[in-house]
């Protein structure tokens, strides 16, 4: 079926069918720092109407105790629990296959996620932590790699240096078992309001470039994030509903999981996107932004 337009009618349907409203974070409830007109009212709404709500991320530069405080700033009371960042998703996916603990994490990314990866238990370093460290290519250079590490984690590092991507490359190359995990994919991110910057998509394809190896993404449009969701909170896909800004992660990740999904316009995508011959994604439902959903529910 064709996308929908939110109306009274499918909001109505929505309200009354759906349990749990996942929402992607940027675009959809702020632009960078700034909260999406309507937003708090929104959610008042649908916890009062007893959804549960869920915030789903790709940005893997917090950790959830970080997003909590995030959500704290702009007015929103939202517990870690709630919380689904794609930093979480990678140390959650250690998890749930049993990585070894004795084994070591190497992280090319941000502070989220070897906080997340140290709440769960795993010994991680890199990241931060080694964004001054060089290479001089005209030296006789050798980097020593520890030989305990079984897994290199990738996202969004801001501070990515020559020294990591050898680092990671070392770890993958010489130990076949490594895993190589991609916190996700994105091409482009949305660190301040008035620009895109390059995302983790472009941090992952080094790596790939250099391992030739494709890395297990664990955060949407991948299915991990959801069946984790789905499982710890006992909920069952046809009642929920996706709601995002991209049609290549967000609602990808609703309909992979057989999610109704709504796309809003107040992030990256435009509403012209919908009439384009070259997309081959469509929600169920499109509106301007979430905000609507109050408005037309009459509350
Ligand atoms: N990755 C980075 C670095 C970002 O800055 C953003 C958006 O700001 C994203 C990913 C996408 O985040 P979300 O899934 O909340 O839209
Ligand atoms: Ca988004």
């Amino acid at each position: 079926m064709s996308p929908q337009p939110l109306s009274p009618n499918n909001v109505r349907d929505l309200l009354d069918s759906v349990e749990a409203f996942l929402f992607d974070c940027d675009g959809v409830i702020w632009k960078g720092n700034e909260l999406i007109d309507g937003v708090s009212q929104t959610l008042d709404m649908l916890r009062w109407k007893g959804k549960k709500v869920v915030f789903v991320t790709n940005n893997s530069l917090k950790s959830r105790a970080q997003y909590a405080q995030k959500f704290r700033s702009l007015g929103i009371s939202v517990s870690p629990d709630e919380i689904f960042s794609s930093s979480f998703a990678a140390a959650m996916y250690l998890k749930v296959n049993h990585f070894p603990s004795q084994s070591k994490v190497y992280v090319i990314g941000g502070e989220g996620i070897l906080e997340e990866l140290q709440l769960a238990g795993f010994t991680a370093f890199g990241g931060p932590g080694d964004a001054n460290k060089t290479v001089d290519l005209k030296q006789n250079c050798f980097v020593e790699h520890d030989k305990s590490v079984g897994a290199v984690v990738v996202g969004i590092d801001p501070n990515i240096n020559y020294y990591k991507l050898q680092y990671g490359t070392l770890c993958i190359r010489e130990n076949p078992g490594c895993l190589f995990i991609a916190t996700n994919r994105d091409a482009v991110g949305h660190m301040t309001a008035s620009q895109e910057w390059p995302g983790a998509g472009c941090m992952v394809a080094a790596i790939c470039g250099s391992t030739q190896k494709e890395p297990i993404v664990v955060g949407k449009p991948s299915t991990f994030m959801m069946e984790f969701l789905l499982k710890k909170f006992n909920l069952s896909c046809s009642k929920m509903c996706m709601v995002g800004d991209r049609l290549d992660t967000d609602i990808l990740f609703g309909q992979n999981a057989g999610c109704k999904t709504l796309l809003v316009f107040s992030g990256c995508t435009p509403q012209s996107v919908l009439q384009d011959p070259s997309n081959n994604i469509q929600p169920d439902y499109y509106t301007s932004k979430i905000s609507d959903m109050l408005d037309l529910s009459g509350k």
